[in-house]
């Protein structure tokens, strides 16, 4: 029997096949198998053309891939003796349950490295020139799911208290729910709102509006995952300079809507 091999827990980056590390790269260069989640851009697979290539995300609206499945196929590969590549979208430890694999592996006595990733949060606002946190606005930002694990609501009050912006991770389906707790919570219905679906990527598409206006107009305007939603004053700086054009739609649309109420 081989020697057992390490597993590499790699944050793919946002979409943009340029914003993944040079670590990343060296990792999947060098791997046998890579296990790859749906949200990775696939043109990054180009990185590894000798490994055999695992999809273990949803396909084709398929329930995903059982999480203990997936731990199982990691350790039962590096255990065989070959060097898996765990490829992730964004960083492999933001909503990505990286953390749950990394103790498996632990628990199994498998070597790895983590190769953190540029969180498509984080990543989606700078290209759309959205500075998450900036002194004259607010004192930092959070990073939260909309979508809990037990349908448990998220602490509204904490949230609106924190003066930070707001970046919202798989909140599509829950969005007239989040902005009104956040609402109710005490937060302007007028705070500036923008959802970027697939951002950093060339079909990417961002929507501005204000948080109550935002169900309607992600309604009206078909935006659905993956896509992020980031509420606070930070938002005003936003610019789109990939489709400007769809941009300058989006924000009229608002306009017209702000204007009819
Ligand atoms: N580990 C990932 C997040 C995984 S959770 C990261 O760090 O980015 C999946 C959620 O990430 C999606 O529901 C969506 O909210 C967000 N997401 C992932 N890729 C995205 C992208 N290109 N644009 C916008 N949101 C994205």
């Amino acid at each position: 029997m081989t020697a057992t091999a390490k597993v590499f827990l790699v944050g793919a980056g946002p979409g943009d096949p340029d914003l993944i590390t040079l670590k990343a790269v060296k990792a999947l260069q060098q791997a046998e198998v890579v296990l790859v989640d749906d949200l990775v851009n696939p043109a990054l697979l180009a990185h590894c053309p000798q490994a055999r290539i695992v999809p273990v995300g949803k396909r084709g609206g398929c329930q995903s891939t059982p999480q203990h499945f997936i731990n199982r196929m990691m350790i039962a590969l590096a255990e065989q003796g070959q060097t898996v590549v765990r490829l992730k979208g964004g960083d492999p430890f933001v909503f990505g349950r990286g953390g749950e694999e990394m103790l498996a592996l632990r628990a199994a006595n498998i070597a790895y490295e983590i190769v953190p990733g540029m969180t498509s949060g984080l990543a989606s606002c700078a290209s759309l020139e959205v500075p998450v946190t900036h002194r004259a606005f607010n004192h930092g930002v959070t990073l939260v799911t909309g979508h809990t694990q037990d349908g448990e609501s998220l602490p509204w009050q904490a949230l609106v208290a924190s003066n930070t912006t707001l970046v919202i991770y798989m909140g599509m389906q829950h969005l007239p729910e989040i902005t009104r707790g956040l609402i109710q919570a005490g937060m302007s219905a007028d705070m500036p709102c923008m959802v970027v679906e697939n951002g950093t990527r060339p079909e990417q598409r961002a929507v501005i509006s204000s948080l109550q206006a935002m169900p309607y107009l992600a309604h009206t305007e078909g935006l659905k995952s993956p896509a992020i939603i980031v509420v606070g004053e930070v938002v005003t700086l936003a610019r789109n300079t990939q489709q400007e054009q769809d941009w300058q739609e989006s924000l009229q649309a608002w306009r017209s809507l702000a204007d009819a109420a």
